[in-house]
C-alpha cells in the first residue's frame, strides 16, 4: 500500500501559547532561525515520499495559504483547504473529504514525532480503519493516557482520570482510511470524539515508538524546541554507492528489471531510517556519457528502488548520480575531471548544501577506491562494503561513527520547566 497524500491540522487557535499565537497559527512559530514548525513538518513528511500535502487551516488561514498554497517543497505540491468556520479537527477534516485519498496521514501541525512515517504507513491497520502512533512517556498525569492491548487500542483515559506514573500517549500521527468521515457527524474532535467511538468498536490500532517528540503548544515547550530543534534538525547522513553496494552490478546496470539487491539491502536502508540517518544514494554513471542509457533511465531506476524500498517502510531521502565522464562519446557529458565524479566529491557536498547534514556520525560506503577517496575528501570516513549482508556492514559502520548524542533523544517532556528565553 503505497500511502502519498499527508495532511496536516494546522487551523488550531494556539490559545495555550497566548498573545504569540494572536497574530501567527501556532504551525507558523519559527523553530530555528530560519525555519517555521510547519516547515520542518512539510519538509520531514516530503521526504518520507508523501507527495501531496493538504494543510487544514482554519485561525488566521489567510496567512498559512499565503505562505504554502502552491507550493512545492522537496518534490512534494501543498494544497491550503481553509474552513469556513471552526468546526473542530473532525469537521476540519470532513471539510476536505473531496480532496482525501482512500488511506492518508494525518497529523498536528503543532507537535514534532520524529518517527519513520513510511514504516508506519506501509501497511493498513489489521482490523479497522485507523492507526495511532503512541508515545510512551515516565509521566502521563499532564496528558490524557491511550491503554492498548497486543495493537489494539482498548481506551483513552481523560487527563484528569490519568494516573501519575509510566504510560503511553496519543503522539498525534493517524494512518487513517477516509471512511473515517462516516463517523464525523459534523462539527467535533477527531481526538475526542471519533477515536473514541471507534475504539468502542474495536477499530483502531496503536504502534509504539521512542522516539523524540514534543508537543510545542505551551510556551515552555515551544522554548524547549527553539532549543532542542537546532541540533536535532542536522542529522547524520549514510552516504551509500550503488552498483556493487546496493544493488548488485551487472555492468551498466540500467533497466529496472535488473534491479536486483544485494544482501539485506533493503534492510540496511530501514536500519538508517530507523536511525535517525538522512539516506543519499552517490553513483557515477558513465553509462549515461558512454551513451549505453540515458538520465531518464537513470531515474527510472532509482523510482524503482524507491518503490521497492517503499515496500518495507524504508527510503533514500535523495539520489544523486554524475552522467560525466572525460572520454565520454556523448560530448555534453565529457568533462576532464568532474567535480561531482568520484573519487570528487562533489555529489556528497551537493548534498551537504540541500540538506541539514551532521557530518558528525556520518560516513559512506562504497565497492571501490573511488568511493573511499571520495569520502576521505569530503571529510568523513569511508567503509569498504566486501560484499555479504549489507546490514551487517551498516550495523558495524553505525556502532563505530554513532556519535554521543548531543540532546537526549528520549523525548523529555519538561512540562514543569519555567520558561526559558528564547533564542
Ligand atoms: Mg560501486
Amino acid at each position: 500500500m503505497a500511502v502519498r497524500q499527508a495532511v496536516f491540522l494546522v487551523g488550531g487557535k494556539g490559545t495555550r501559547l497566548g498573545a504569540l499565537t494572536a497574530t501567527t497559527p501556532k504551525p507558523l512559530l519559527p523553530i530555528a532561525p530560519d525555519m517555521l514548525v510547519l516547515d520542518l513538518l512539510i519538509e520531514n513528511a516530503a521526504r518520507h515520499g508523501f507527495t501531496d500535502i493538504v494543510l487544514l487551516a482554519g485561525h488566521l488561514g489567510d496567512r498559512v495559504e499565503l505562505l504554502y498554497h502552491g507550493r512545492r517543497i522537496r518534490g512534494a505540491t501543498i494544497r491550503v483547504v481553509r474552513e469556513p468556520e471552526p468546526a473542530g479537527t473532525g469537521g476540519a477534516l470532513r471539510h476536505a473529504a473531496e480532496l482525501l485519498d482512500p488511506w492518508f496521514l494525518l497529523a498536528n501541525g503543532d507537535s514534532w514525532f520524529d518517527i519513520n512515517l513510511c514504516a508506519f504507513a506501509v501497511a493498513p491497520p489489521r482490523n479497522g480503519l485507523a492507526r495511532i502512533a503512541l508515545r510512551r512517556i515516565d509521566d502521563c498525569a499532564r496528558y490524557g493516557s491511550v491503554e492498548l492491548h497486543g495493537k489494539r487500542i482498548t481506551a483513552f483515559v481523560e487527563k484528569k482520570a490519568t494516573a501519575a506514573g509510566p504510560g503511553l500517549i496519543n503522539g498525534g500521527i493517524y494512518l487513517l482510511n477516509r471512511a473515517v468521515l462516516d463517523h464525523v457527524p459534523g462539527p467535533c474532535s477527531i481526538e475526542r470524539d471519533v477515536f473514541p467511538a471507534l475504539v468502542r468498536r474495536g477499530g483502531v490500532e496503536g504502534q509504539v515508538f521512542d522516539n523524540y517528540f514534543l508537543d510545542i503548544g505551551l510556551p515552555e515547550t515551544l522554548a524547549q524546541g527553539r532549543r532542542e530543534f537546532p541540533a536535532l534538525l542536522a542529522r547524520p547522513a549514510a552516504f551509500l554507492d550503488r552498483d556493487g553496494v546496493l544493488n548488485i552490478d551487472r555492468g551498466y546496470t540500467y533497466r529496472p528489471e535488473q534491479l536486483y539487491w544485494t544482501e539485506d539491502a533493503r534492510e540496511a536502508v530501514l536500519a538508517l531510517n530507523e536511525a535517525g540517518y538522512l539516506v543519499f544514494v552517490v553513483t557515477n554513471q558513465a553509462g549515461v556519457a558512454h551513451g549505453f542509457y540515458h538520465e531518464a533511465d537513470v531515474h527510472a531506476f532509482h523510482a524503482r528502488m524507491q518503490a521497492e524500498l517503499a515496500d518495507i517502510g524504508a527510503h533514500v531521502d535523495a539520489f544523486y548520480h554524475c552522467p560525466f565522464h572525460p572520454d565520454a562519446t556523448v560530448r555534453r557529458y565529457r568533462h576532464p575531471s568532474h567535480p561531482d565524479r568520484k573519487p570528487n566529491p562533489g555529489m556528497l557536498l551537493k548534498a551537504r548544501r540541500e540538506w541539514r547534514v551532521s557530518d558528525r556520525g556520518s560516513f559512506l560506503i562504497g565497492d571501490r577506491e573511488s568511493d573511499i577517496e571520495a569520502a576521505i575528501r569530503a571529510g568523513i570516513p569511508g567503509l569498504r562494503y566486501e560484499g555479504g549482508s549489507l546490514l551487517a556492514t551498516v550495523r558495524q559502520a553505525l556502532a563505530a561513527v554513532r556519535p554521543a548524542p548531543s540532546v537526549p533523544p528520549p523525548a523529555p517532556i519538561l512540562l514543569d520547566t519555567p520558561a526559558m528565553q528564547a533564542g
